[in-house]
């Protein structure tokens, strides 16, 4: 079975698994990753199953931005904001991409080097 009916963010969503839960709103939640790369690793998520941003339309335009604004907050919150942090969205396999549940990483708290790995 595929899709949204084995998706770990859609259980997360639906309470199913649980999570260390930062936000939730209408559109999108948060939470801690399980596996963080950074002191401040943090999933936001849209409630809304999309595969990849490949499968994104313009009608998600205002969740993704959502997501962004959240992201903002967010690293206001884990005190992050000033000195620096990341944003990534792994697309595909290649992009480094293991959970087919769009979900944008927040990362802080250490300093990130350029170009990515
Ligand atoms: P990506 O490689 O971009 O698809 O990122 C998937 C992320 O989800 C990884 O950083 C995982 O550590 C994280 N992850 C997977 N399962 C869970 C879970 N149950 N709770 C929190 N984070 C998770
Ligand atoms: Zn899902």
């Amino acid at each position: 079975m595929g899709g949204m009916f084995d998706c770990v963010f859609c259980k997360i969503r639906e309470g199913k698994i649980a999570a260390n839960f930062l936000h939730e709103d209408d559109k999108c939640f948060a939470f801690r990753d399980i596996n963080p790369m950074a002191p401040t690793h943090i999933l936001i998520v849209p409630k809304k199953h999309i595969a990849t941003l490949n499968d994104m339309t313009e009608e998600d335009a205002p969740t993704m931005g959502h997501l962004l604004v959240v992201a903002k907050q967010l690293a206001a919150s884990e005190g992050v904001a000033e000195e620096g942090w990341r944003t990534v969205f792994n697309v595909n396999r290649g992009g480094g991409q293991a959970v087919f549940h769009i979900h944008l990483h927040l990362l802080g708290g250490r300093t990130f080097g350029w170009p990515p790995g």
